[in-house]
């Protein structure tokens, strides 16, 4: 049984904002886009500006990748891979307050910094590209965010698990910036790799999401493009947030 947590904050005082407000605390916010764009940063922090949820659907991937490593399972193996994310006990948390803000406890663990690994993030790729894996997967993040108020990030919600949802956003930036931007972090994380590498796994990512049969990484026709390079995280943020208003202002949320 999935379970997701986050911490509330109340930002508007006056009438006029507080029905836009309430609109909003009812969206599905989407947020798509490749590995490094700057989606997690970016939805964090659009959340937290709007009172919203959050959830990660990468992280629910890489954390059936790590189980399936750790228990030798055949990264192939659709059925017995299917079984184990249907088995799998996922509780997610957001508060932003706390570092990191977001959590993951996957069977009672929190493997939030060990579904980051390289050795998951060479392999999330192909267990995320088996489809009774996938069906398991939007099945659990349908249902997490059943409510609404969420901010969902991932390369297939706007297109497949909400395509109903009420803004969606592609986020990109250039390979260059994408790839110094993971570098940075995993030099921080204490890595020990060069920006050469990091942009041929990187390549290669892209590359196996972009191109597999079952809910590639595409953009929604729909979708907001916003290109990330060269901005500051806040002025994406301001970007995504007078889309978010704009779209409010419009018309009744779902
Ligand atoms: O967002 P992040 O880089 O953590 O995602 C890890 C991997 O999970 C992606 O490279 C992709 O293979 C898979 N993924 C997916 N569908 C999603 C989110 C992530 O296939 N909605």
């Amino acid at each position: 049984m999935e379970t997701l947590s986050w911490c509330p904050i109340r930002l508007y005082d006056n009438p006029m904002a507080d029905m836009i407000a309430t609109r909003i605390k009812k969206m599905i916010i989407a947020i798509d886009g490749p590995a490094g764009a700057g989606k997690s940063t970016v939805a964090q922090k659009l959340a937290r500006r709007l009172d919203l949820g959050y959830l990660d659907t990468g992280a629910m991937y890489r954390a059936l990748t790590l189980k399936a490593l750790r228990s030798h399972d055949a990264l192939d193996d659709e059925d017995g891979l299917a079984s184990l994310a249907s088995a799998m006990d996922l509780h997610m948390e957001y508060a932003f307050r706390r570092r990191p803000p977001f959590r993951m406890i996957m069977d009672g663990e929190d493997v939030t910094a060990a579904i980051r690994s390289r050795e998951v993030s060479a392999h999330v790729s192909q267990v995320s590209s088996l489809p009774g894996v996938r069906k398991e997967m939007v099945k659990k993040q349908r249902s997490l965010v059943a409510a609404g108020g969420m901010v969902v990030e991932g390369r297939d919600v706007g297109t497949v698990v909400f395509p109903k949802a009420d803004v969606k956003i592609f986020l990109t930036a250039s390979m260059k910036e994408r790839a110094g931007r993971r570098y940075r972090e995993m030099r921080k994380d204490g890595y020990d790799i060069s920006l050469q590498t990091i942009k041929q796994e990187m390549i290669r990512r892209d590359h196996k999401d972009s191109t597999r049969k079952h809910n590639p990484l595409v953009r929604a026709p729909d979708a907001n493009l916003v290109d990330t390079t060269g901005e500051s995280i806040s002025r994406v943020v301001g970007k995504l947030i007078y889309l978010v208003k704009e779209q409010a202002a419009a018309g009744e949320a779902r």
